[in-house]
């Protein structure tokens, strides 16, 4: 077990401790003696003094204040210039993972554009009295580009009314010719899921009739890639796929010019159930994910899984419910990318207000509640070293106590851990990520977001 002493932690690693200090991104491996000689030194114990190891921790700034990272307040916080669509629970495919069993659901939901038009102005707004740039992004409860018309008019309208909005989405990559044209011409950014090897993407992204998605997904992918278009690649990694993650990492970084590679464990247990994953599989996971890793940074690539990054400090998982107006497509206010409509397990707890009359109303009381729940389930991480960057992680896949997520608390856990010890290798015996920004290591994006995309993560 690691032990936490407020500000570093000591975590056992083989027969020695790597100290760790989040908050100056500092790391180090020590034996016990040093383990012990800090943790008293830090407590403000009597010792008797080590010259030579005090040397050392005035020269890595083992002393110096720490990166703070308040909490945010709502009252001065939300000012939300990012439009979230989540725009039906129409989808083409039918991935044996889907959250929101989508193209399945007994009642279909498409956004309406009275909703999608009320969340669009009301960003546009909010973006002019503060000065930032807005942005519009299409995600899920199904494919965004099924709702295609919806998807085109809300781009022109907001583009018309703002040149630089920002325009992105999540999407599953089987689009016609004529929708590559149009987001190759208008979109930001995209987020592509797609499973690595086309066996693996057929096996877990089948279309609805059963057929291959992998060829139009590359097509998609060739048509991203000959625009320019800044894009990621979300793969979804399954026990029964997890041996061939690196050998996926390996075809994308081989056939794709994408920066980013996000991998993620499933996280639900069928189509439609959320649910944590066993202790083997989160080893598993976290072994591959660092061979995948290793892939990645011999390609110049990011690999990245969503709640291990040293690199952030935060006081919260992810700030979508601060940062974006989230509209479902049955016109509620939510928190989270994922609940998409009256019949997601989380809605009750995530909806905080809704689209009427063609306006956004927030119920301020239901989002404060959501934020200090959020808190709450921080504060149980406490003595868990990656407290400051995981900060109890996303809502939707620990949604419980942490005791009902070890094994995704596992894989988190584990990656940081194996992610520190490279640092620390590559720092040649101390990793000093304030000091020496190491640049092999930092993302060239941020990553963060649990969900299909990464406009907001919590950044350092
Ligand atoms: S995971 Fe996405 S692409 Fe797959 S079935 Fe669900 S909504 Fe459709
Ligand atoms: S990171 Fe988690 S809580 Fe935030 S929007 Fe994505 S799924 Fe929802
Ligand atoms: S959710 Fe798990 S991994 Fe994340 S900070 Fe809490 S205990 Fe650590």
């Amino acid at each position: 077990m690691d032990h936490c002493h407020s500000d570093f932690y000591t975590i056992p690693w083989q027969d020695k401790w790597v100290i760790y200090k989040p908050q100056r991104q500092l790391a180090f491996i020590g034996n016990a003696a040093l383990a012990k000689y800090i943790l008293k030194r830090n407590h403000g114990a009597t010792i008797k003094t080590d010259p030579e190891i005090e040397q050392f921790l005035e020269r890595i700034g083992f002393d110096l204040p720490g990166l703070e990272c308040p909490i945010p307040e709502l009252e001065s916080a939300c000012s939300p210039a990012a439009a979230v669509l989540l725009m039906t629970n129409r989808c083409n495919l039918r991935c044996v993972y889907c959250y929101a069993n989508a193209g399945e659901e007994p009642c279909l939901s498409d956004i309406t554009w009275p909703a999608a038009k009320a969340a669009i102005d009301h960003v546009l707004e909010n973006a002019e009295r503060t000065g930032v740039t807005p942005s519009l992004t299409f995600h899920g409860g199904g494919e965004p580009t099924i709702h295609w018309e919806l998807l085109t008019k809300a781009v022109i309208y907001a583009r018309a009314a703002e040149p630089s909005t920002r325009v992105s989405m999540s999407s599953n990559g089987m689009w016609t010719e004529s929708q590559r044209r149009f987001i190759c011409r208008h979109f930001t950014n995209v987020s592509l899921s797609m499973d690595g090897l086309a066996d693996v993407q057929n096996r877990q992204r089948p279309m609805a009739d059963v057929s291959e998605s992998a060829p139009t997904v590359a097509k998609s992918i060739r048509a991203l890639d000959e625009a320019g278009i800044d894009y990621g690649i979300r793969m979804t990694v399954m026990p029964d796929s997890v041996g061939e993650l690196a050998a996926g990492v390996k075809h994308i970084c081989a056939t794709t010019r994408t920066l980013a590679i996000q991998v993620e464990p499933t996280f639900t247990r069928c189509r439609g159930q959320y649910g944590d994953i066993d202790e083997d599989f989160a080893e598993d996971f976290a072994e591959h994910f660092m061979e995948a890793w290793r892939v990645g940074r011999s390609f110049n690539r990011q690999v990245y899984y969503s709640a291990a990054r040293p690199w952030v400090i935060a006081s919260t998982f992810c700030q979508a419910p601060l940062k974006a107006v989230v509209v479902t497509a049955d016109g509620r206010l939510v928190t989270c990318f994922e609940v998409f409509s009256a019949a997601s397990p989380l809605a009750r707890g995530f909806t905080v207000g809704q689209v009427c009359d063609g306006q956004v109303k927030y119920d301020h009381a239901a989002l404060q509640a959501f934020l200090d729940t959020q808190q709450s389930r921080r504060h149980e991480c406490r003595d868990c070293f990656c407290y400051w960057h995981c900060c109890g992680d996303c809502a939707t896949r620990r949604p419980g106590s942490r005791q009902e997520s070890t094994g995704r608390c596992h894989v988190t856990r584990r990656i940081t851990l194996m992610l520190l010890l490279e640092y620390i290798h590559e720092g040649g015996g101390v990793w000093m990520g304030l000091r020496k920004a190491t640049a092999a290591f930092r993302p060239k994006r941020h990553p963060g977001a649990a969900c299909e995309t990464t406009p907001f993560e919590s950044k350092l």
